[in-house]
């Protein structure tokens, strides 16, 4: 199962607030994730334990970083997500509304239906509200001679 499938929204929720807390030479306190989260320190840790034994996250001199897995994790879900909002946003969903209906499915979605999604919509490069969606690594030509 691909690292993203495996992650709860929480967790998904505490890796980015790891990301805007920490410095490149100081990691993150959990007392400085769980405000962010808007959770007690105690449930804080309960997102964060399952992100350590996962490889995402690591301790350092009392705080919490990012692994590199744990970046790469991140940069992949915005990948996830973008292009889902792009589809609903082509389906005609309002640019308001996308978002929250791509946080529905960005996690649980492979990366492999990610990238015939991004294809079968010729590649965008930004998402509706204007956010850059990488390159995709889709190799060229697996959906002509299928379907
Ligand atoms: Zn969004
Ligand atoms: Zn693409």
């Amino acid at each position: 199962m691909e690292t993203l499938q495996r992650l709860t929204r929480r967790q998904l929720d505490t890796l980015r607030a790891i990301r805007s807390q920490e410095t490149p030479d100081r990691g993150a306190s959990l007392k400085l994730i769980a405000a962010s989260l808007r959770l007690t320190p105690p449930s804080a840790l309960g997102h964060l334990t399952p992100l350590e034994q996962l490889g995402l996250v690591e301790r350092y001199r009392g705080k919490s970083r990012l692994t590199g897995k744990g970046r790469s994790t991140l940069v992949e879900y915005q990948r996830h997500h973008r292009v889902v909002e792009t589809l609903f946003g082509n389906l005609g969903l309002a640019p308001k509304d996308v978002c929250a209906a791509a946080r529905e499915i960005d996690l649980a979605i492979s990366h492999r239906t990610v990238e015939e999604v991004c294809r079968a919509q010729r590649h965008p490069t930004s998402c509706p509200h204007g956010a850059p969606i990488a390159p995709c690594r889709a190799p060229a030509g697996r959906t002509a001679s299928a379907a």
